[in-house]
């Protein structure tokens, strides 16, 4: 090496240097032209090696491009590491471009359903009282729909409560009242007529209805069953109160009509003031002022009987609440259909 170790020699080596730079394509070729040239037997080291042999006249000037050299090697490459680093930054930067004047995708945070809010509020009032809440099957047999609740075939009742019939005999039902047949059967059956039974249940109900404004052929409703000695229509009044009073505050005020139903007696359908209208009358409340906001009674005898418990000594309430008429009541919704109409508009308004 020494040989050739002359200022010619250095320019040379410099132009070769210059050239593999230039070849190089990416941050790889960067690091092995470095290993080359600039590791602890790589040229450069190799070259200072060399200057002890170089005659003590030329050492200055050698040394001097020996010295060029490197500094030229360091900056060079330094140079190409950089301009590599940028041109990966900005192709990362070209690749996660975010622009943020597009408008959102995004579809927006969930809310409830307005009947399942008035459902959960109802089952949280209902908390200290100890109900148990039980499931019934929509699709219902005739029996625990009609029959056991002292509605026999050719029953006018039934044109009240006509619904849809299955080729298999089954009806959908028209009331939670078939979980509460299916309750006292099962009591009676399989937990010797333990007392007292109080069960909550809440579901889907059909009806072959015109829809109008305060109809709709399925809509919901909260039945409650309490069966136990010495309750009576004051139990069944106090309860229903509490809950509407609870539900809209204490100045919304309940009134009991008489009504009729088969399986009550006496049967009792309980109306609210109606928030729509202010009681002034509107289509949501018939044009009444008050709204009734389900039907309920003390248990019908022969419904006691029919599961067998004695009507003499055991006496019981219960009661559906139509939580989808409760919900627009709640939610200021003229019309019933808006409950189940999934508009976005009503849906957002709830928490
Ligand atoms: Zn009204």
């Amino acid at each position: 090496m020494s040989s050739d170790l002359s200022a010619a020699n250095i320019q040379a080596l410099t132009e070769r240097f210059e050239q593999q730079l230039k070849m190089a394509q990416q941050q790889q070729d960067v690091e092995l032209i470095k290993r080359d040239w600039l590791s602890k037997d790589g040229i450069v080291k190799e070259l200072f090696k060399g200057l002890r042999e170089v005659p003590a006249e030329d050492k200055p000037s050698v040394a001097a491009a020996l010295n060029d050299l490197k500094q030229r090697v360091e900056s060079g490459l330094e140079a190409k590491e950089a301009s590599f680093k940028q041109s990966a930054l900005r192709k990362q930067l070209e690749e996660e471009y975010l622009d943020l004047s597009l408008p959102e995708s995004t579809p927006g945070l969930g809310s409830i359903h307005p009947v399942t809010y008035v459902e959960e509020r109802i089952t949280e009032i209902l908390r200290p009282f100890g109900f148990q809440s039980v499931h019934g099957p929509e699709l219902e047999e005739e029996y625990y729909c009609f029959d056991s609740l002292n509605i026999p075939k050719y029953h006018p009742a039934r044109d009240m409560q006509d619904t849809f019939y299955a080729e298999t005999g089954h009806v959908l039902r028209t009331h939670t009242t078939s979980v509460q047949a299916r309750m006292l059967q099962a009591r009676s059956l399989f937990e010797g007529k333990k007392l007292p039974l109080k069960i909550a249940s809440f579901g889907k109900t059909y009806r072959n209805e015109t829809e109008d404004a305060s109809h709709q052929a399925m809509f919901h409703q909260y039945e409650l069953v309490w069966v136990e000695e010495g309750l009576t229509v004051a139990n069944l009044m106090g309860l229903i109160t509490h809950i509407i009073k609870e539900l809209y505050g204490k100045r919304r005020k309940v009134q009991f009509v008489p009504k009729f139903y088969p399986y009550t007696e006496p049967s009792l359908g309980p109306k609210i003031d109606c928030t729509i209208c202010r009681s002034a009358g509107c289509p949501s409340c018939g044009g009444a002022g008050w709204v009734t906001v389900g039907g309920s009674g003390m248990i019908h005898r022969n419904v006691l009987k029919e599961f067998g418990f004695d009507p003499d000594t055991v006496s019981g309430f219960a009661f559906g609440l139509g939580t989808s008429r409760l919900a627009s009541q709640m939610f200021n919704m003229p019309h019933l259909r808006a409950v189940y109409e999934n508009d976005l508009r009503v849906l957002k308004e709830i928490v």
